[in-house]
């Protein structure tokens, strides 16, 4: 796992526990790459024999230059978290997308598919996230952001793929109606802020996200209590897109339940 700062990083605890279920050979750890010093650290650690790495904050980006070849997640997503090394060269990935989907459809249990979902953001993580959930055809996918340039032009990249209409970026203040899950991937709850939205973005037992998690509901999560949601937090986001990540390398799938319980109660 490369990044700076590292510290702070649990894929190795994440990636070493499903090496331990499924019986792979895998030694993980993190590495404190320097700021201009990316790409030498990612040779370095190819020409050591290593296989395949994650890369996080600062460096996602980065990454994709890296890549000799990306995959669709990838290129929808404009940045790399997952690098393969293979015969065929470096292939950058993105399981970030598939981590959020499979905690929202598996974990949580609740279904995508024809569905009003509302993104909040439109910075790497959301970018990230739209190609997976428009491969699951909600019905209506409103994207909205501080900044919302940025949101019409994430939304107009996705339009075609989305169908007519389904797709629409926007303003805080110009979201209408209700949805039934309402993802947050801003980074304001690190300030402890919430985005400025209306309470009646949650439609009847909606489903509210946080890409961020801490021990205690961030203040999203708060405010969405308080207004009837159901809630779920990024830690789950986290351990399935290291489960994502690791059938790349290893062409087996981890089971996640476990790892993330495990997770939760050392928060
Ligand atoms: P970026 O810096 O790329 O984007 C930040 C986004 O948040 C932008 O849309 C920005 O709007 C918006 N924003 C920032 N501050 C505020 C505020 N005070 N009020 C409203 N909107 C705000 O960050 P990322 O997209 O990389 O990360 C976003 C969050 O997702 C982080 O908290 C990160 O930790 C989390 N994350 C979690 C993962 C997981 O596995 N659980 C994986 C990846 C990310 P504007 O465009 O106007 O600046």
């Amino acid at each position: 796992m490369f990044g700076n700062p590292i510290a702070h990083s649990k894929s190795p605890e994440i990636h070493a526990a499903y090496a331990a279920q499924t019986g792979q050979a895998l030694r993980y750890e993190k590495r404190l790459a320097p700021l201009d010093g990316f790409a030498a650290a990612v040779h370095a650690f190819i020409a050591e024999g290593g296989k395949g790495a994650n890369v996080t904050v600062p460096f996602k980006l980065e990454a994709v230059k890296v890549a000799n070849a990306l995959t669709i997640r990838a290129q929808a997503a404009g940045a790399v978290n997952t690098l393969h090394f293979t015969e065929d060269g470096i292939i950058g990935d993105n399981t970030d997308g598939a981590g959020l989907v499979a905690d929202i459809v598996v974990n949580a249990g609740v279904a995508i598919t024809g569905q009003r979902v509302l993104l909040l953001g439109a910075g790497g993580a959301a970018r990230g996230v739209v190609l997976p959930i428009l491969e699951h055809r909600p019905a209506q996918l409103v994207i909205a952001n501080r900044t919302v340039a940025t949101a019409v032009a994430l939304a107009e990249q996705f339009a075609a793929l989305g169908g007519e209409g389904v797709v629409s970026g926007c303003g805080f203040a110009d979201i209408e109606g209700g949805f039934d899950i309402v993802i947050n991937a801003t980074s304001a709850s690190l300030g402890a802020e919430v985005p400025p939205v209306s309470p009646s973005v949650f439609a009847p037992g909606a489903l509210a996200f946080d890409m961020m998690y801490s021990k205690s509901p961030t203040v999203f999560l708060q405010f969405a209590a308080q207004h009837g949601a159901r809630l779920r937090d990024g830690l789950g986001m986290l351990v399935e897109q290291a489960a994502e990540a690791f059938s790349v390398w290893r062409g087996v799938r981890p089971v996640t339940g476990e790892v993330l319980q495990q997770l939760r109660d050392q928060l």
